[in-house]
């Protein structure tokens, strides 16, 4: 059950109501937005009465019941689509947005040349990893700080925002100081003390499904962010781990329809690590498109052969371009139909 607080209510009324929760035997924790605060219950099933009685407190606007678990990620506490800009561009509820970018910063000239071919062929952000996190420790790994440095030159020079991956709770306040926004992993999905700490530091966080994570955990992972206040979050489906050998990943895109409805949030697909071949990167990336996603995270590398990290799955800049021509293909129905199915979900208010 959430507690919607009135957009004026100071912090005695708030901390009246969760004595109140706690006097009734009720765990409950705030949620600090910048407009609101808002008190989630993590019971849903509560009696009249007691509903009542926390209504009518002082600087209580609404109280949600949810029928889901997680509750701040669901469309029933917020039926329109959340809209989350990243530098100055907005993920969510209107076109589909192109991240793209090479899998690791490997050095100032592959990532400018790359950087400036995403730029002109359309793409609106750019993705490079400076921390990376490799099945081999004896992998390549990133060049840690020294490319934030090479990714805040390419934003300079290319006007275009960028999302890197944080590993380390210990890294979070050094990669937030450099970047648009944060990724999270998909190993480190379930990782509570990196999505609380990422989550603090205010930024948009780019949160992709683990490996192996069932869509409801994938959105529990999303509400522990929520919980911390910043609201800011969008969804990656990335493929997760079945089977098949013939792919890297299998790309679910049945998830991103349901989550669709479900859940406010943006989400984009990353065909890319979720096929993990380049040649089937332009057709899932479409049709991750066509069953709703919000945009595309492509990785892109000037010397796919050469690449240090994912040349396999990484389009050339020319591949790329032609991706980006093909999105405004799309039949523009096909997206409003796939959005349109959001409005089946009714928030209840109690
Ligand atoms: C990446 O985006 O380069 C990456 C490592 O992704 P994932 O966490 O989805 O494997
Ligand atoms: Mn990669």
């Amino acid at each position: 059950m959430l507690i919607v607080m009135e957009v004026t209510a100071n912090t005695t009324e708030c901390k009246a109501v969760l004595e109140q929760l706690t006097s009734l035997q009720l765990e409950a924790y705030p949620s600090i937005t910048d407009d609101r605060s808002i008190i989630v219950v993590k019971e849903n099933d509560i009696s009249t009465e007691i509903t009542e009685q926390i209504r009518s407190l002082s600087g209580v606007h609404s109280i949600l019941s949810i029928s889901r678990s997680y509750h701040l990620a669901a469309r029933e506490y917020q039926s329109a689509d959340t809209i989350v800009r990243v530098g100055q561009v907005d993920i969510g509820g209107g076109q589909p947005i192109v991240i793209a970018g090479p899998c690791a910063v490997e050095g100032e000239d592959e990532l400018l040349q790359t950087a400036q071919a995403v730029a002109k062929a359309g793409g609106h952000i750019l993705r490079a990893g400076a921390y990376k996190p490799r099945t081999s420790p004896y992998s390549f790994r990133g060049l840690g700080e020294e490319g934030l440095k090479l990714l805040a030159l390419a934003r300079e020079m290319t006007g275009m925002p960028f999302v890197t991956e944080v590993l380390d709770t210990r890294d979070v306040d050094k990669v937030a100081s450099y970047a648009d926004a944060l990724q999270i992993g998909a190993r480190n999905m379930q990782n509570a003390a990196l999505l609380e700490e990422a989550g603090q530091a205010g930024k948009p966080i780019i949160l992709k499904r683990g490996l192996a994570a069932t869509i409801e955990e994938w959105l529990l992972a999303a509400e522990y962010i929520l919980a911390t206040g910043n609201h800011q979050v969008i969804l990656c489906e990335r493929g997760v781990r079945t089977w098949e050998p013939l792919t890297r990943n299998t790309l679910d895109l049945a998830a991103v329809a349901l989550v669709k409805r479900t859940c406010h949030l943006p989400i984009l697909v990353d065909p890319s690590h979720g096929t993990g071949k380049w040649y089937l990167v332009q057709p899932l990336a479409l049709a991750g498109i066509v069953a709703g996603a919000d945009g595309i995270m492509i990785e892109v590398h000037h010397d796919p052969d050469y690449a240090l990290c994912d040349g396999p799955q990484s389009l050339t800049p020319e591949n790329f371009a032609c991706l980006v021509e093909h999105l405004q293909f799309l039949p523009k129905n096909q997206t409003q139909f796939a959005v349109s199915t959001t409005s089946a979900s009714v928030p209840s208010v109690i």
